[in-house]
């Protein structure tokens, strides 16, 4: 068996033209703004920040970038923070990670309003998420979902397991799929018999971030592989965490890196501060 590639690309681009059709339609009304605080200068994270405005910017999001010194103390960080929680204009914050170790991120997160944390990382909305009330969810995670869902790939009553249990990607992946009626393990470093728990998946999501581990061995005939990873070979080249050449021999159904995962990242960030755009007109009773 040959698997069908799951093209994130592809979904990206379709919901990417729906969110831009909508942020055109409420215009008049609001436009979704997302501020974007960057503190230091990490390279990939300049780099994640400079996709996020791009992508903001087609969709006719407006979008503010505050770059700060590594040198900035936590406080004022905080204050920054507020200060965009009291901006009527801004719907979505979203402080880059990670943060220098003099600041401490739970603090910081916790200090967006859970109303504009379109990240999905504050434990107000993990909270929600988990009982199944509206939330802002997790960028990549709720990404994950919309493949599957674009794909028609009917995720109840499947065995998902996943590999990697993060707060930001292994563990809000598996409580979606639940929410979905999924039966789901987590596998991390820990588990014993990593092998004989990803032969049982139907659904196999690697979250790891270790290049090209998950091999055909892992990976039952016919099982639906998500490969979250973003790893860079000795050659520099970007792969993802499962080792596609040999794995889309045996899966039904497999995501690329790059092409996969990642561009639905920075969608489900616009899908969200529109969201969050559209709680604030109702909670003002504005309408398009
Ligand atoms: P973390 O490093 O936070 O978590 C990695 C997880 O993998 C941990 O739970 C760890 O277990 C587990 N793990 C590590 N080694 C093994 C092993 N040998 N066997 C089984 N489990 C193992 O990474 P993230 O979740 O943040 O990211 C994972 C990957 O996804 C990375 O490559 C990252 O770059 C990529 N990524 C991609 C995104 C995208 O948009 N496409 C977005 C975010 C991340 P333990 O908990 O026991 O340590």
């Amino acid at each position: 068996m040959t698997a069908e590639l799951i093209s994130g690309k592809e979904v990206a681009a379709n919901l990417r033209d729906q969110i831009k059709k909508e942020v055109e339609e409420w215009k008049d009304v609001i436009v979704p703004g997302l501020a974007v605080i960057l503190v230091g200068d990490n390279p990939a994270s300049r780099s994640y920040v400079k996709g996020k405005e791009k992508a903001s910017a087609e969709a006719g999001i407006y979008s503010e970038l505050k770059e700060l010194p590594d040198s900035i103390s936590e406080a004022d960080l905080l204050e920054m923070v507020e200060a965009y929680n009291d901006n009527p204009s801004i719907h979505g914050i979203l402080v880059q990670l990670p943060l220098p170790d003099h600041i401490s991120e739970k603090k910081v997160i916790e200090s967006i309003s859970p109303e504009k944390d379109v990240d999905g990382f504050h434990p107000i909305n993990i909270g929600r998420m988990m009982t199944g009330q509206d939330a802002f969810l997790p960028c990549t995670p709720f990404g994950i979902i919309q493949m599957l869902k674009y794909k028609n790939i009917d995720v109840e009553g499947k065995h998902a397991v996943i590999v990697g249990r993060s707060n930001i990607v292994g563990k809000p992946a598996g409580q979606l799929l639940l929410n979905e009626n999924a039966t789901v393990t987590y596998c991390h470093s820990r588990t014993a018999d990593l092998q004989q728990m990803t032969t049982q998946a139907d659904i196999l999501i690697a979250a790891i971030g270790r290049a090209e581990f998950i091999k055909a061995e892992h990976v039952k005939e016919g099982a639906v592989v998500i490969d979250v990873g973003m790893n860079r070979k000795e050659n520099g080249k970007l792969c993802g965490d499962v080792d596609f050449e040999a794995v889309k021999e045996k899966a039904s159904y497999i995501t690329p890196v790059p092409g996969g995962v990642g561009p639905m990242t920075i969608t489900m960030l616009l899908y969200n501060t529109l969201q969050s755009a559209k709680n604030h007109a109702e909670r003002e009773q504005l309408k398009p």
